[in-house]
């Protein structure tokens, strides 16, 4: 296996234990998949994220046989989605799936996040949709989400949770990070008497604002630290 490969199973094995351990997700829920070559590198399916190391991701093709994976475990239920996403979307190198409490909230009374603070651009748009309900590891629920992402980075599953997306996969778990932060918040203007909803200029304003904005355009050439210097003596 290559070196980069190896790296990028256990940046997914790593992320699928942060996300638990941060409340973002919760148990065996949730899938995270990166694009690599020709693949689709994917959580297995069920496995605990304490148990779960880099040999036991699965390898979906990208190309042949739709679903056809190597590995020693079953690829993640949600398979169809994380797959049909890739292959709709080239720019994305990165999915993340979690069921967390507040986007979760917000997807089972069926109500998508609109333009209730500036940070829904950073989804692509001036709100976050949410996808209908469909049984979940089917093809119907994989249609529905690669709709209600249609320009979007991010969107609800109705009676689910959530998806977020990436270049990488730094991106797609900032994001995810930022969906569940956006719900906690417009959840919470719903109980105080709603929110006011910025406006199509506003929106628009911020959204050139938001452009680079993240960890991808951290890669900035790297500045070399300050030499320590010596306690001086009085
Ligand atoms: P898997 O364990 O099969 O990835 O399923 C978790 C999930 O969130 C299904 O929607
Ligand atoms: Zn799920």
């Amino acid at each position: 296996m290559k070196k980069a490969e190896r790296a990028l199973r256990e940046k997914i094995v790593a992320l699928c234990r942060q996300m638990n351990a941060s409340g973002l997700n919760q148990g065996t829920s949730g899938n995270i998949s990166a694009r690599f070559e020709d693949k689709l590198l994917i959580t297995p399916s069920g496995i605990p994220y304490e148990e779960m190391q880099p040999e036991t991701i699965a390898a979906l093709a990208l190309e042949g046989e739709y679903g056809a994976f190597d590995g020693p475990k079953k690829p993640s239920s949600e398979w169809r989605f994380h797959l049909d996403i890739a292959k709709a979307r080239p720019e994305v190198g990165g999915i993340v799936h979690t069921h967390s409490t507040f986007a979760t909230v917000l997807a089972i009374a069926r109500k998508e996040i609109p333009a209730c603070h500036y940070m829904v651009t950073a989804f692509g748009g001036p709100d976050i949709r949410c996808a209908p309900y469909a049984r979940f590891g089917s093809k119907e629920l994989s249609e529905h989400a690669v709709a209600a992402l249609d320009g979007r980075k991010g969107c609800l599953l109705a009676n689910h949770g959530m998806i977020a997306l990436g270049e990488d996969l730094d991106k797609a778990m900032w994001l995810a990070v930022e969906l569940e932060t956006l719900a906690r918040q417009y959840y919470h203007a719903l109980l105080i008497g709603g929110p006011v909803l910025l406006t199509e200029a506003e929106i628009a304003e911020a959204a050139e604002a938001m452009a680079g904005y993240g960890p991808a355009a951290q890669d900035a050439p790297e500045v070399s630290p300050p030499r320590p210097r010596r306690a001086r003596r009085r």
